[in-house]
């Protein structure tokens, strides 16, 4: 079983998974500011963090669904990667250590919320990425359905949060569906 089993059964399930430009963008990221620790909200299958995770890089995630969480433990063992996964809302987990990378992928209109209740268990230096930023490029004013609509609204005011953001320097990059690297100011 290889990590490549794991995105084909994530895709045939039908489960959103990182983009493999925004990935590969991360691991080089990883490995060029020595990253040793991850906080990740969102796990769904535990494609990504089983990806960003080496000997040298241990990765935290924590996944509020029940059987996604399952299966992302089962593929951590399978692939005896330097994962813990955490069944937990991110909303309420209280971490008992900081880290060098938060990679932000759970519900987007949350982004706000977890990028404020993370942003204190961040290592000097470190930084804070969010997948999913341009949210398929999908423009407000020709959307419909009013759950998307409101969704953009809130993606919208996060860049506009991070934009303005004095303890951070953000740039948004066109990998994968958008990405944010926000770095912290120390
Ligand atoms: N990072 C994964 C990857 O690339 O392999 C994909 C994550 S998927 C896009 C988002 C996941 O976040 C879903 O499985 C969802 O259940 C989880 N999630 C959303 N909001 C959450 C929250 N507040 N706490 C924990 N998990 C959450």
């Amino acid at each position: 079983m290889t990590i490549k089993d794991l995105k084909n059964h994530a895709l045939a399930d039908n489960i959103p998974i990182i983009q493999d430009d925004a990935l590969n963008y991360i691991k080089d990221l990883i490995n060029k500011k020595s990253i040793k620790n991850i906080l990740e909200i969102g796990t769904a299958y535990g494609y990504s963090a089983i990806s960003f995770s080496s000997d040298k890089t241990h990765v935290d995630t924590l996944e509020r669904d029940q059987k996604r969480l399952k299966e992302a433990v089962i593929w951590v063992n399978k692939l005896k990667a330097n994962v813990n996964v955490y069944n937990t809302d991110a909303l309420e987990f209280i971490p008992d250590k900081t880290y060098d990378m938060i990679f932000i992928d759970g519900a987007k209109a949350q982004y706000k919320k977890f990028f404020l209740r993370y942003q204190k268990y961040l290592n000097p230096n470190g930084i804070i990425v969010c997948d999913n930023i341009d949210f398929h490029d999908l423009k407000i004013e020709e959307v419909k359905n009013r759950g998307t609509k409101s969704l953009l609204k809130r993606l919208a005011e996060f860049k506009i949060f991070l934009e303005s953001n004095t303890e951070f320097e953000t740039m948004f990059l066109k990998y994968g569906d958008g990405l944010s690297i926000s770095v912290h100011k120390t």
